[in-house]
């Protein structure tokens, strides 16, 4: 379902990005064959950009970061197979929505070409007709439904932030409550997906409500989530006990003891907040069957490790291992799902910086650096994100309001190596330099 939704993104949806500096589309040119029908936009810089299809009406959007338009847009001849006409928009300001009016379903290939021979930057975007109708069956169209946050060639991370309403969590010595720290870092951990290009956040609770963990479970799976990230800071009989932790599902319990407790203790929550665990135990002991033989614990696993590596540069590591325990928020059938300890609330230093916003931040940065860098290597087909790309090639292309130490905290490298690396003599960027990153890690 959440895979065979990919593929069929994959076949409708080439998504291209490119990134590109603040730029002038100038033009767009039309010509169209039996074959096809072709768009070229020219432009004077690399265009960073995003294509996407829409059903009833048959259209294709085509979302340019950072650009605008000079002059008109070409009408296409009444002839046309594909065509109906071009329109286009202003998006927040500074992005360039245009779009393609179709008179059927297409499929859609683009690429960029370089300048040469005297041309600009162009984006091509073909339009192709979709298999014939004699030949194969025609796959449907996904349809974008009010209820669905998905938008078409974006991964969908869901954000749990643990506990809530009714469920206070863990409370730390100075009354710091587990539900208020989870929502603060989940918070924060989606204004930094919904600023990464080809991701989009699903924050399965907003508010101070009790969710339970198998709605936590359904409202993900529901809205299709590519990713699962629960968020948690727990506590521990002992108040030594500090660090981070993130941990995947195990089938055959928990791998330590502090797995275990930590795991009953999460499970308890549905009854705390009062809802009898009635909808869907069947459908979760077959998913538990059918997740012995599938990929979304590796997929899982491999996410954890990433995140995990990441959190060690903000704090203490609890455990240097993805740790397996039976968290029932952890039960999706096909969504990669991790759940962070992100450091225990019962620790006294470690409460304060629980509450401390700049840290909160540094956690959330860290869970997505790990995102990303486990999206770098496990890439949805054809769902290849301009930023992912980037991070695989360890490579910076700058963007208006970059400064240098951001791109050094968002690739955990130190300034002065990001400055060494590049041979930057001074804090002085400039829009669409390439930064090469030192290091992997
Ligand atoms: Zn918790």
């Amino acid at each position: 379902m959440n895979r065979a939704f990919i593929f069929l993104l994959l076949w409708l949806v080439p998504v291209i990005c490119v990134w590109g500096a603040q730029t002038t589309v100038e033009g767009a040119r039309l010509s169209s064959t039996a074959e096809k029908t072709r768009v070229v936009l020219d432009a004077r810089a690399p265009l960073e950009h995003r294509i996407f299809t829409l059903s009833d009406p048959d259209r294709v959007v085509v979302d340019l970061a950072n650009a605008r338009l000079a002059g008109s847009l070409p009408k296409p001849d009444g002839a046309d197979a594909m065509l109906v006409g071009l329109r286009s928009g202003v998006r927040d300001q500074h992005h360039l929505r245009i779009v393609l009016d179709l008179k059927r379903g297409a499929r859609v290939k683009s690429f960029v070409l370089p300048p040469e021979a005297g041309r600009s930057h162009r984006l091509v975007i073909d339009l192709l007709p979709n298999a014939d109708a004699k030949g194969r069956i025609q796959a449907p169209v996904p349809r974008l439904t009010a209820a669905s946050v998905r938008r078409a060639g974006e991964l969908l991370i869901a954000i749990d932030a643990g506990h809530g309403g009714a469920d206070p969590g863990a409370i730390g010595r100075r009354g710091t409550r587990e539900k208020d720290v989870t929502l603060a870092i989940a918070r924060k951990l989606a204004a930094l997906v919904e600023r990464e290009p080809g991701m989009r956040p699903l924050m399965i609770r907003d508010g101070d409500d009790y969710v339970g963990l198998r709605q936590r479970v359904e409202k993900a799976r529901k809205h299709r989530a590519d990713l699962f990230i629960s968020i948690h800071a727990d506590a521990f009989t002992n108040d030594r006990a500090h660090g981070a932790s993130v941990f995947t599902l195990s089938f055959n319990g928990a791998s330590s003891e502090a797995a275990r407790w930590l795991a009953d203790r999460e499970n308890r929550a549905d009854l705390i907040g009062g809802h009898a665990l009635r909808t869907s135990d069947d459908v979760l002991a077959s998913v538990l069957l059918d997740m012995t033989q599938n990929a979304t614990i590796e997929h899982s696993t491999e996410a954890a490790k990433a995140v995990l590596a990441r959190l060690a540069s903000v704090g203490d590591l609890h455990q240097r291992e993805v740790q397996r325990a039976g968290f029932a928020v952890l039960k999706s059938p096909d969504i990669p799902s991790m759940l962070v300890e992100t450091a225990f609330i019962s620790h006294p230093d470690e409460e304060l910086r629980l509450r401390d916003a700049a840290h909160q931040q540094r956690l959330a940065e860290a869970i997505l650096s790990g995102v990303r860098h486990y999206l770098s290597k496990y890439p949805p087909p054809g769902l290849l994100t301009a930023s992912v790309r980037e991070a695989a090639a360890r490579r910076h292309v700058i963007h208006p309001g970059d400064t240098l130490s951001e791109i050094a905290a968002r690739y955990h490298v130190s300034l002065s190596s990001l400055r060494s690396h590049n041979g930057l003599t001074t804090d002085t960027i400039r829009v669409g330099q390439v930064l090469a990153i030192p290091g992997d890690s």
